[in-house]
Protein backbone atom coordinates (compact mmCIF):
# COMPACT_ATOMS: atom_id res chain seq x y z
CA UNK A 1 0.00 0.00 0.00
CA UNK A 2 1.17 3.48 -0.67
CA UNK A 3 1.45 5.36 2.42
CA UNK A 4 1.85 9.43 2.15
CA UNK A 5 -1.19 11.35 4.04
CA UNK A 6 -0.59 9.51 8.35
CA UNK A 7 -3.31 10.52 11.09
CA UNK A 8 -2.17 10.57 14.46
CA UNK A 9 -5.29 10.83 17.22
CA UNK A 10 -3.91 12.00 20.64
CA UNK A 11 -1.47 14.74 20.47
CA UNK A 12 0.10 13.66 23.95
CA UNK A 13 3.62 12.24 24.86
CA UNK A 14 3.02 9.40 22.25
CA UNK A 15 0.99 11.15 19.83
CA UNK A 16 3.67 13.84 19.59
CA UNK A 17 6.12 11.22 18.95
CA UNK A 18 4.59 9.22 16.44
CA UNK A 19 3.79 12.22 14.40
CA UNK A 20 7.09 13.87 15.02
CA UNK A 21 8.53 10.27 13.85
CA UNK A 22 6.56 10.09 10.72
CA UNK A 23 7.07 13.71 9.35
CA UNK A 24 10.37 13.38 9.43
CA UNK A 25 10.10 10.47 7.21
CA UNK A 26 8.51 12.73 4.92
CA UNK A 27 4.87 11.48 5.53
CA UNK A 28 2.18 14.62 6.13
CA UNK A 29 0.53 13.77 9.19
CA UNK A 30 -2.43 15.27 10.82
CA UNK A 31 -2.33 15.08 14.32
CA UNK A 32 -5.28 16.11 16.71
CA UNK A 33 -6.47 16.53 20.00
CA UNK A 34 -9.39 17.78 21.79
CA UNK A 35 -8.42 21.55 21.83
CA UNK A 36 -6.52 23.50 20.42
CA UNK A 37 -4.13 24.34 23.39
CA UNK A 38 -3.30 20.99 23.28
CA UNK A 39 -2.49 20.73 19.84
CA UNK A 40 -0.38 24.26 20.14
CA UNK A 41 1.59 22.33 23.02
CA UNK A 42 2.07 19.55 21.21
CA UNK A 43 3.50 21.73 18.15
CA UNK A 44 6.13 23.61 20.64
CA UNK A 45 6.96 20.02 21.88
CA UNK A 46 7.74 18.46 18.63
CA UNK A 47 9.63 21.65 17.32
CA UNK A 48 11.89 21.42 20.33
CA UNK A 49 12.87 17.84 20.14
CA UNK A 50 13.73 18.45 15.79
CA UNK A 51 15.61 21.58 17.62
CA UNK A 52 17.57 19.28 19.82
CA UNK A 53 18.61 17.18 16.94
CA UNK A 54 19.85 20.10 15.05
CA UNK A 55 21.81 21.00 17.55
CA UNK A 56 23.01 17.33 18.47
CA UNK A 57 23.96 17.45 14.54
CA UNK A 58 21.27 14.46 14.13
CA UNK A 59 19.58 16.46 11.20
CA UNK A 60 20.47 19.38 9.53
CA UNK A 61 18.03 22.99 10.06
CA UNK A 62 16.25 22.73 6.56
CA UNK A 63 15.54 18.81 7.22
CA UNK A 64 14.11 19.61 10.44
CA UNK A 65 11.63 22.77 8.69
CA UNK A 66 10.55 20.61 6.44
CA UNK A 67 9.28 18.55 8.78
CA UNK A 68 7.90 20.91 10.54
CA UNK A 69 5.63 21.86 7.40
CA UNK A 70 4.59 18.25 6.52
CA UNK A 71 2.68 18.85 10.00
CA UNK A 72 -1.30 19.96 10.71
CA UNK A 73 -3.34 19.73 13.64
CA UNK A 74 -7.31 19.30 14.16
CA UNK A 75 -9.79 19.59 16.79
CA UNK A 76 -12.36 16.73 14.71
CA UNK A 77 -12.09 13.53 13.10
CA UNK A 78 -13.13 14.78 9.89
CA UNK A 79 -9.94 15.69 9.81
CA UNK A 80 -9.30 12.13 8.84
CA UNK A 81 -11.40 11.15 6.01
CA UNK A 82 -8.49 11.24 3.36
CA UNK A 83 -6.20 9.48 5.34
CA UNK A 84 -4.10 6.64 3.92
CA UNK A 85 -3.29 5.24 8.15
CA UNK A 86 -4.52 6.50 11.27
CA UNK A 87 -2.78 5.98 14.46
CA UNK A 88 -5.06 6.32 17.62
CA UNK A 89 -3.34 7.25 20.56
CA UNK A 90 -5.49 9.10 23.31
CA UNK A 91 -6.05 8.61 26.73
CA UNK A 92 -5.61 4.82 28.27
CA UNK A 93 -9.18 4.74 29.04
CA UNK A 94 -11.58 2.14 27.04
CA UNK A 95 -14.47 3.95 26.71
CA UNK A 96 -12.53 7.19 25.00
CA UNK A 97 -10.73 4.85 22.72
CA UNK A 98 -13.79 2.83 22.12
CA UNK A 99 -15.58 6.19 20.89
CA UNK A 100 -12.83 7.62 18.62
CA UNK A 101 -12.31 4.42 16.80
CA UNK A 102 -16.04 4.57 16.38
CA UNK A 103 -16.29 8.34 15.23
CA UNK A 104 -13.06 7.42 12.90
CA UNK A 105 -14.63 4.31 11.66
CA UNK A 106 -17.96 6.78 9.81
CA UNK A 107 -15.61 9.32 8.39
CA UNK A 108 -12.20 6.98 7.20
CA UNK A 109 -11.56 5.67 3.44
CA UNK A 110 -12.91 2.35 3.65
CA UNK A 111 -9.08 1.04 2.52
CA UNK A 112 -7.58 3.28 4.97
CA UNK A 113 -5.91 1.10 8.28
CA UNK A 114 -6.58 1.96 11.68
CA UNK A 115 -4.11 1.48 14.18
CA UNK A 116 -4.31 2.00 18.40
CA UNK A 117 -0.74 2.18 20.87
CA UNK A 118 -3.35 0.89 23.78
CA UNK A 119 -0.51 -0.36 26.22
CA UNK A 120 -3.26 -2.39 27.54
CA UNK A 121 -6.95 -2.97 25.78
CA UNK A 122 -7.71 -6.06 24.07
CA UNK A 123 -7.32 -5.18 20.09
CA UNK A 124 -9.95 -7.85 19.67
CA UNK A 125 -11.72 -6.17 22.21
CA UNK A 126 -11.35 -2.67 20.88
CA UNK A 127 -12.04 -3.88 16.84
CA UNK A 128 -15.04 -6.22 17.86
CA UNK A 129 -17.20 -3.17 18.02
CA UNK A 130 -16.39 -1.50 14.55
CA UNK A 131 -17.49 -2.29 11.09
CA UNK A 132 -13.45 -1.69 9.54
CA UNK A 133 -12.64 -3.97 13.10
CA UNK A 134 -10.59 -6.13 9.65
CA UNK A 135 -8.68 -2.98 9.52
CA UNK A 136 -7.81 -2.13 13.13
CA UNK A 137 -4.35 -3.28 14.80
CA UNK A 138 -2.59 -2.72 17.27
CA UNK A 139 0.63 -0.62 17.21
CA UNK A 140 2.68 -0.48 20.43
CA UNK A 141 5.57 2.04 19.81
CA UNK A 142 8.06 2.92 23.01
CA UNK A 143 8.47 5.94 25.06
CA UNK A 144 9.90 8.04 23.85
CA UNK A 145 9.09 7.32 20.40
CA UNK A 146 11.89 9.52 18.48
CA UNK A 147 14.24 7.19 20.35
CA UNK A 148 13.17 3.61 21.04
CA UNK A 149 13.66 1.40 18.11
CA UNK A 150 10.46 -1.25 19.05
CA UNK A 151 6.94 -1.25 17.65
CA UNK A 152 4.72 -4.48 18.66
CA UNK A 153 2.45 -5.09 16.00
CA UNK A 154 -0.51 -7.42 17.22
CA UNK A 155 -3.28 -8.75 15.64
CA UNK A 156 -6.62 -8.46 17.02
CA UNK A 157 -8.94 -11.98 16.27
CA UNK A 158 -10.60 -10.27 13.28
CA UNK A 159 -7.14 -8.26 12.10
CA UNK A 160 -6.47 -9.33 8.20
CA UNK A 161 -3.51 -10.22 6.58
CA UNK A 162 -3.42 -7.04 4.56
CA UNK A 163 -3.79 -4.74 7.25
CA UNK A 164 -0.82 -6.93 9.14
CA UNK A 165 1.40 -6.40 6.33
CA UNK A 166 0.90 -2.58 5.67
CA UNK A 167 1.70 -1.90 9.85
CA UNK A 168 5.10 -4.05 9.52
CA UNK A 169 5.53 -1.73 6.32
CA UNK A 170 4.95 1.54 8.17
CA UNK A 171 6.98 0.32 10.80
CA UNK A 172 10.08 0.20 8.72
CA UNK A 173 9.01 3.03 7.47
CA UNK A 174 9.66 4.98 10.44
CA UNK A 175 12.94 3.13 10.60
CA UNK A 176 12.07 0.45 13.57
CA UNK A 177 11.80 -2.61 14.15
CA UNK A 178 8.94 -4.74 14.32
CA UNK A 179 8.02 -7.85 16.78
CA UNK A 180 4.46 -9.37 15.26
CA UNK A 181 2.07 -11.04 17.92
CA UNK A 182 -1.61 -12.26 18.25
CA UNK A 183 -3.45 -10.07 20.98
CA UNK A 184 -2.52 -10.97 24.49
CA UNK A 185 -3.14 -8.96 27.73
CA UNK A 186 0.09 -7.24 28.30
CA UNK A 187 1.60 -8.33 24.69
CA UNK A 188 5.17 -9.42 24.41
CA UNK A 189 7.18 -6.68 26.56
CA UNK A 190 4.79 -5.53 29.42
CA UNK A 191 3.83 -9.23 30.23
CA UNK A 192 7.39 -9.96 30.64
CA UNK A 193 9.10 -6.60 31.78
CA UNK A 194 6.40 -5.63 34.13
CA UNK A 195 5.87 -8.74 36.67
CA UNK A 196 9.62 -8.44 36.60
CA UNK A 197 9.46 -4.84 38.26
CA UNK A 198 6.84 -6.21 40.46
CA UNK A 199 8.85 -8.84 41.75
CA UNK A 200 11.50 -6.46 42.43
CA UNK A 201 9.02 -4.36 44.32
CA UNK A 202 8.22 -7.43 46.58
CA UNK A 203 11.82 -7.95 47.12
CA UNK A 204 12.01 -4.10 48.09
CA UNK A 205 8.93 -4.87 50.26
CA UNK A 206 9.92 -8.27 51.96
CA UNK A 207 13.38 -6.24 53.05
CA UNK A 208 15.94 -8.70 51.22
CA UNK A 209 17.50 -5.84 50.21
CA UNK A 210 17.88 -1.59 49.88
CA UNK A 211 16.39 -0.45 46.91
CA UNK A 212 19.68 0.81 45.78
CA UNK A 213 21.44 -2.63 45.90
CA UNK A 214 18.34 -4.19 44.32
CA UNK A 215 18.59 -2.11 41.39
CA UNK A 216 22.79 -2.40 41.28
CA UNK A 217 22.60 -6.19 41.38
CA UNK A 218 20.55 -5.88 38.12
CA UNK A 219 22.39 -3.91 36.45
CA UNK A 220 25.85 -5.60 37.58
CA UNK A 221 24.33 -8.94 37.83
CA UNK A 222 22.26 -8.97 34.88
CA UNK A 223 23.49 -6.89 32.65
CA UNK A 224 20.71 -4.58 32.38
CA UNK A 225 21.00 -0.51 31.25
CA UNK A 226 18.63 0.50 34.38
CA UNK A 227 17.57 -1.46 37.45
CA UNK A 228 13.54 -2.40 37.70
CA UNK A 229 13.14 -0.07 40.59
CA UNK A 230 14.26 3.02 38.72
CA UNK A 231 12.65 1.63 35.63
CA UNK A 232 9.44 1.74 37.36
CA UNK A 233 9.97 5.42 38.28
CA UNK A 234 10.52 6.49 34.61
CA UNK A 235 7.70 4.23 33.59
CA UNK A 236 5.42 5.58 36.13
CA UNK A 237 4.49 3.18 39.50
CA UNK A 238 0.40 4.29 38.44
CA UNK A 239 1.27 3.02 34.86
CA UNK A 240 3.28 -0.43 36.22
CA UNK A 241 -0.07 -0.73 38.37
CA UNK A 242 -2.60 -0.11 35.78
CA UNK A 243 -0.73 -2.79 33.91
CA UNK A 244 0.08 -5.60 36.71
CA UNK A 245 -4.08 -4.68 37.43
CA UNK A 246 -4.76 -6.20 33.62
CA UNK A 247 -2.32 -9.33 33.36
CA UNK A 248 -4.19 -10.18 37.46
CA UNK A 249 -7.75 -9.77 35.98
CA UNK A 250 -6.76 -11.16 32.01
CA UNK A 251 -5.27 -14.47 33.45
CA UNK A 252 -6.88 -14.79 36.86
CA UNK A 253 -3.62 -16.00 37.69
CA UNK A 254 -2.37 -15.37 41.43
CA UNK A 255 1.60 -14.43 40.08
CA UNK A 256 0.04 -11.66 38.83
CA UNK A 257 -0.57 -10.10 41.68
CA UNK A 258 0.36 -6.35 42.31
CA UNK A 259 2.92 -5.72 45.18
CA UNK A 260 0.92 -3.98 48.34
CA UNK A 261 4.09 -1.71 48.37
CA UNK A 262 3.47 -0.83 44.74
CA UNK A 263 -0.64 -0.06 45.56
CA UNK A 264 0.25 1.52 48.50
CA UNK A 265 2.92 3.91 46.70
CA UNK A 266 0.45 5.01 44.04
CA UNK A 267 -2.40 5.74 46.56
CA UNK A 268 0.34 8.07 48.24
CA UNK A 269 1.28 9.71 44.99
CA UNK A 270 4.63 8.88 44.54
CA UNK A 271 4.60 7.59 41.32
CA UNK A 272 7.94 8.25 40.36
CA UNK A 273 9.95 11.19 38.13
CA UNK A 274 6.75 12.82 37.42
CA UNK A 275 6.22 13.29 40.73
CA UNK A 276 9.34 13.59 42.10
CA UNK A 277 10.19 10.47 43.79
CA UNK A 278 9.27 6.73 43.89
CA UNK A 279 11.76 4.39 44.66
CA UNK A 280 14.29 6.94 44.33
CA UNK A 281 14.37 10.31 44.83
CA UNK A 282 14.33 13.19 41.97
P1 LIG B 1 -0.96 11.51 27.31
O1 LIG B 1 -1.84 11.73 28.49
O2 LIG B 1 0.38 12.19 27.25
O3 LIG B 1 -1.76 11.92 25.97
C1 LIG B 1 -3.08 11.55 25.68
C2 LIG B 1 -3.69 12.65 24.83
O4 LIG B 1 -4.95 12.20 24.34
C3 LIG B 1 -3.95 13.95 25.63
O5 LIG B 1 -3.33 15.04 24.99
C4 LIG B 1 -5.48 14.06 25.59
O6 LIG B 1 -5.94 15.41 25.55
C5 LIG B 1 -5.80 13.33 24.28
N1 LIG B 1 -7.19 12.89 24.17
C6 LIG B 1 -8.00 12.36 25.12
N2 LIG B 1 -9.23 12.13 24.61
C7 LIG B 1 -9.18 12.53 23.31
C8 LIG B 1 -10.14 12.58 22.27
N3 LIG B 1 -11.39 12.17 22.48
N4 LIG B 1 -9.74 13.06 21.06
C9 LIG B 1 -8.47 13.50 20.85
N5 LIG B 1 -7.54 13.50 21.81
C10 LIG B 1 -7.89 13.02 23.02
O7 LIG B 1 -0.79 9.94 27.19
P2 LIG B 1 0.36 9.12 26.42
O8 LIG B 1 1.41 8.73 27.38
O9 LIG B 1 0.71 9.84 25.16
O10 LIG B 1 -0.45 7.77 26.07
C11 LIG B 1 -1.29 7.68 24.94
C12 LIG B 1 -1.52 6.22 24.61
O11 LIG B 1 -0.26 5.58 24.35
C13 LIG B 1 -2.17 5.40 25.73
O12 LIG B 1 -3.02 4.46 25.16
C14 LIG B 1 -0.98 4.74 26.41
O13 LIG B 1 -1.33 3.55 27.08
C15 LIG B 1 -0.12 4.44 25.19
N6 LIG B 1 1.30 4.25 25.49
C16 LIG B 1 1.95 5.03 26.41
C17 LIG B 1 3.31 4.82 26.66
C18 LIG B 1 4.04 5.69 27.66
O14 LIG B 1 5.15 5.29 28.10
N7 LIG B 1 3.53 6.83 28.02
C19 LIG B 1 4.02 3.82 25.96
C20 LIG B 1 3.33 3.05 25.00
C21 LIG B 1 1.97 3.27 24.78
Amino acid sequence: MTMKNIGVVGAGQMGSGIAQVCATVGLDVILSDITEQACERARSTISGSLERKVQSGKMNASEAAAAMRRLSFSTTVSAFAESDFIIEAVTEDVLTKQQILMSLDAVIRPDAVLATNTSSVSITKLGGTLASGNRLIGMHFFNPVPAMRLVEVIRGVRTDDATFATAVQLAELLGKHSIGMRNSPGFVVNRILIPMINEAILVLQEGVASAADIDEGMKLGANHPIGPLALADLVGLDTVLAIMAVLHDEFGDQKYRPALLLREMVAAGALGRKSGSGFHKY
